[in-house]
């Protein structure tokens, strides 16, 4: 079994000095955890104040929200993978919900995305999910499998090997409407039988499956204990200290 993948999206939230007040907080409760890997995606701005918060915990991952599809040049307030790598970021997200939907960013731009990520040698998180609308016309599937294949588009299988996957159905996100575990072991079988199609079952199986989606303190051991589900990409509730202490302890 894999070890679980505890992610903290703190999307547009959290000043340098509001990170330093949390980790201040969160490394009180939370010692060194064996059995769970912890990912924080701060804002690009905040991610140094970050980094020095976790000195003395080289076990913590830190991520960034987004790179840009070319590593240099005149694109004026994008990011790129280089510098992430620079700072120390070990992961990026590609493709979350507010990117696609509130950004506009296409499949080809996460095809782009993860290929540069790859080529970096930073772990890529892929994040997938339907909206409610191609829930509610029966589409989850084919959209989370055209979302993936995407992604993968450009990947060779060593590098398909080393993602993080997120399935997080949108209408989930920032609402209070937590998926079932019965619904995200679903999907996330749908999207393990299609990393097992294009990679094989061993390494489809070392390849952590995270549900993302309003989780709390009162529902993420439970959709942590559902099958397929690896991991959690967690966004309000990974906002304060105590009630992140308890998710990632769940
Ligand atoms: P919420 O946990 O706030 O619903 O956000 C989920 C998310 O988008 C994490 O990437």
């Amino acid at each position: 079994h894999l070890k679980p993948v505890i992610a903290a999206n703190w999307k547009l939230n959290h000043t340098p000095t509001d990170a330093k007040a949390f980790f201040q907080r969160f490394l009180a409760q939370v010692p060194k955890l064996n059995e769970r890997t912890l990912v924080f995606f701060p804002s690009a701005i905040t991610l140094t104040t970050v980094m020095d918060a976790l000195r003395d915990r080289p076990e913590v991952w830190v991520g960034v929200q987004n790179v840009h599809t070319e590593v240099q040049g005149a694109f004026t307030g994008e990011n790129s993978v280089l510098m992430a790598r620079d700072v120390g970021a070990r992961v990026v997200l590609v493709g979350h919900s507010e990117r696609r939907h509130v950004f506009g960013e296409t499949d080809a731009m996460t095809t782009r995305k993860m290929a540069l990520i790859a080529q970096g040698r930073l772990t890529p998180m892929l994040c997938v999910g339907e909206t409610l609308e191609e829930r509610e016309a029966g589409r989850t599937a084919e959209v989370v499998e055209r979302q993936l294949s995407a992604g993968l588009a450009e990947l060779d299988d060593v590098q398909v090997g080393a993602i993080m996957l997120a399935y997080e159905p949108v209408w989930a996100i920032g609402t209070g409407r937590t998926a079932t575990p019965d619904d995200a072991s679903e999907i996330h079988g749908v999207l393990r039988r299609a990393l097992v199609s294009r990679v094989g079952e061993k390494a489809a199986a070392g390849i952590p499956i995270l549900y993302g989606g309003s989780v709390n303190r009162g529902n993420a051991s439970q959709l942590l204990a559902a099958p397929d589900v690896d991991g959690l990409l967690v966004g309000g509730a990974s906002l304060d200290a105590d009630s992140w202490a308890s998710i990632v302890r769940a």
